[in-house]
């Protein structure tokens, strides 16, 4: 069992923002627990999202399991980018349903409830603070976590030092602890940013295109620092580096039109001809 289950609830509970009344019914588990008594983590059951009569997703369902590191593929518009839109609540299915652990329903919760619930989302361009040093990157984003509370004046505590000291050689920047993130190549500060993720502790991870603009060598790090992450961690990430995808080594999901598509090991997708169809057959 991962020790991030046995976690101690969040301050306050239901969390703030949640959209409507009925939420509150569906959180009937110890107050702030995510409920993984059935291993999986996230789970989409035939989402449908329409933009102007044109389904983005189409009926998509999908489950992530606790600790998982999950790759979704799929050409433009197969409607990976709205896939995450729902999970984090920016975008509101027409149809479906959507829930992290087994009780907290993301249909009806707001994007902070969300985020707070832990859930983290790791955009394509970076947006770190480029005149604050790595270091500081991460204390602000230890400082914004609303679980916890204290203000961005309080002094440091030798355990939050260590802390931030742990996830800069997570992300391997040990070394730049004192560089401002300005300084950063763009892989160290992608990695920075997902160390300000890191800093609020999520349970579930969901990273769009992360490698996009990276070095090989970079490219390979990032896997490494993934695979780490996995376990403690789920990840859901979407990309269209095959290199990277096969170094992730788990399952990978294949969207196409919105919908589920193929799924299995790499090797088993990429000799599917219905795949092989969607990227070559057009
Ligand atoms: P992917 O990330 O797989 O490339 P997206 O989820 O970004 O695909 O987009 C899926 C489809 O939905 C595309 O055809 C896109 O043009 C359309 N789409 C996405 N967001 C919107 C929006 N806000 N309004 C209208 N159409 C959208
Ligand atoms: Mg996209």
């Amino acid at each position: 069992m991962n020790t991030f289950m046995r976690q101690s609830p969040p301050p306050e509970w239901p969390p703030e923002g949640v959209a409507d009344e009925s939420a509150s019914r569906a959180h009937v588990v110890k107050p702030g627990e995510l409920d993984l008594s059935h291993k999986v983590i996230l789970y989409l059951e035939d989402i449908t999202v329409s933009f102007d009569g044109f389904r983005a997703l189409n009926k998509l369902s999908l489950a992530i399991d606790a600790g998982e590191l999950r790759c979704i593929i799929g050409p433009n518009g197969a409607g990976k980018t709205t896939m995450m839109d729902v999970i984090t609540g920016k975008t509101r299915p027409d149809s479906g349903t959507a829930f992290f652990g087994q009780t907290l329903d993301l249909t009806r919760l707001t994007e902070p409830a969300i985020a707070h619930a832990g859930i983290g989302r790791k955009f394509q361009k970076p947006t770190v603070f480029e005149q604050h040093t790595a270091f500081e990157n991460l204390e602000l984003a230890m400082k914004a976590d609303k679980r916890v509370r204290r203000t961005l004046f309080a002094r440091l505590s030798d355990d939050d030092r260590d802390r931030i000291a742990d996830v800069l050689r997570q992300i391997r920047l040990e070394g730049a602890a004192d560089r401002p993130a300005g300084l950063l190549s763009h892989g160290q500060k992608q990695w920075l940013e997902i160390g300000m993720l890191l800093m609020q502790e999520p349970r579930l991870l969901l990273l769009d295109e992360p490698v996009a603009g990276m070095t090989d060598d970079e490219t390979e790090r990032t896997a490494e620092l993934f695979v780490s992450l996995a376990g403690k961690h789920s990840l859901v990430v979407v990309e269209h580096d095959m290199a990277f995808v096969e170094a992730l080594g788990g399952k990978v999901t294949v969207l196409c039109e919105g919908s589920v598509l193929a799924e299995g090991d790499l090797a088993s997708v990429q000799a599917d001809p219905r795949v092989i169809e969607v990227y070559l057959g057009r």
